[in-house]
């Protein structure tokens, strides 16, 4: 069959070897003048880990696996709220990796060969007709295919296209602030894999190791106005957690400003209908762009792209719109759970006054036995 992919981002690329190793005839359609993946590092949870599995495209990432005895919710100073034993999750369900998200994206676009990418290629809409779809950018047709996969991100132009009714993305108001740098010799592995909260503010800090000499720190917390530039909004964070554990704004502080990243947190205003129309099937952020609470989006895209490749196995271009229904009937329950879920940790997290005191008291009061099960159960999804 003759695929067209529009966006060549983790979850467009991911689907592009997918389908190309099927023996799919596969043009994947990128906008940018190159194919590159920018800024910080990126947690591949262990079902995304499963779906590279499957795609054959795990083996550098699995390399990037974190081993840790710890990990889980803290409060401002780093005092324990939720710690769970971790490497009795990861002899149970596996853990995480992180990773690099330029390296990421390098090691998932390797297997694909360059002649069937187009870089600066704005797909601007399809045109479909009974036996096909049409490409158009820039006014011209690009490209006739059998079936599109539309994985242009969360702010897809091709969704709003094929549903124009639907409300499209949502700013949930908060803002992320992200960084990496090298690892301090003789950091303190306590606050490693830990998230810190603050229910003054319902701010959060998150710390992960990337490899054995980076780390990566992630906040959340309120967007006021605006998003601003990084030095502003880092100004602003270095404020905001000034009496934290000594160890965050140390960090914050000695990030190199090229390596810092602000994004307003955005999702779906609501679940999708349907992830096939016809010929054409969303896939990743397009399809179900969610805030990043559970670290899901990645491995959601990888998902799709695991059981798009699977469903179009063997397919022929009258198989297509069959094909891709199936898609949608196995993938839309589930990743829409996973957009709710991520909402729902969000307000967990960002719980502030009597609510998240009442929060940090039952959390306490959890054992560790029944912690590790919980971080296992948001693990294991
Ligand atoms: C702050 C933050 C932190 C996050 N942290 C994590 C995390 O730790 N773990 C995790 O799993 N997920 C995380 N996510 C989510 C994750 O980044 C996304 O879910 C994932 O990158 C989605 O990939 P995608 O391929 O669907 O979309 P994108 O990565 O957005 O790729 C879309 C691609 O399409 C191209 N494109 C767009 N429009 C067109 C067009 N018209 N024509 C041609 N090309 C087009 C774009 O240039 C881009 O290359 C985070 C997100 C945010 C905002």
């Amino acid at each position: 069959m003759r695929i067209a992919v529009v966006g060549a981002g983790l979850g467009g690329v991911a689907a592009a070897v997918g389908l190309h190793r099927q023996g799919h005839e596969v043009t994947l359609f990128e906008r940018g003048a190159e194919l590159r993946e920018k800024g910080t590092g990126i947690v591949v949870m262990p079902n995304g880990l499963r779906a590279l599995d499957d795609l054959g495209l795990a083996e550098d990432v699995r390399r990037r696996v974190m081993h840790a005895t710890s990990g889980g919710l803290r409060d401002r100073h780093g005092r324990p709220l939720l710690i769970a034993d971790l490497a009795q999750v990861e002899q149970g369900i596996g853990t995480p990796a992180m990773i690099d998200r330029a390296e990421l994206h390098r090691a998932l676009r390797a297997p694909l060969p360059p002649d069937l990418v187009r870089t600066a290629t704005p797909v601007e809409r399809l045109q479909p007709d009974p036996t096909g779809v049409t490409v158009i950018s820039d006014g011209a047709p690009v490209a006739r295919a059998d079936a599109v996969i539309a994985a242009d991100g969360s702010g897809s132009r091709l969704r709003a296209q094929l549903f124009p009714g639907h409300p499209g993305l949502r700013r949930t108001g908060r803002m992320d602030l992200r960084g990496m740098l090298p690892r301090p010799p003789g950091l303190a592995p306590d606050l490693l894999l830990s998230q810190l909260v603050d229910r003054r503010n319902g701010a959060m800090f998150g710390l992960f190791p990337v490899g054995e000499d980076r780390l990566y720190w992630f906040t959340d917390s309120l967007l006021h106005g605006p998003p601003p530039g990084a030095e502003e909004a880092r100004r602003e964070m270095l404020s905001l957690m000034a009496d934290w554990h000594p160890l965050v704004t140390a960090l914050i502080g000695a990030t190199p400003p090229e390596d810092i990243y602000v994004d307003p947190i955005a999702r779906l205003a609501e679940p999708l209908p349907s992830f096939a129309v016809d010929r054409i099937a969303l896939l990743g952020d397009a399809a179900h762009a969610m805030s990043p609470d559970l670290g899901q989006g990645s491995s959601q895209a990888f998902e799709d792209a695991a059981v798009l490749t699977r469903h179009l196995s063997g397919a022929g271009p009258a198989d297509a719109v069959e094909r891709l229904l199936r898609y949608d009937a196995e993938r839309r329950p589930r990743a829409n759970r996973m957009m709710l879920g991520a909402a729902r940790q969000s307000r967990l997290t960002s719980r502030t006054g009597i609510s998240a005191w009442l929060r940090d008291l039952s959390l306490r009061a959890v054992p560790s036995r029944l912690a590790t099960r919980q971080i296992a159960t948001l693990w294991h999804v």
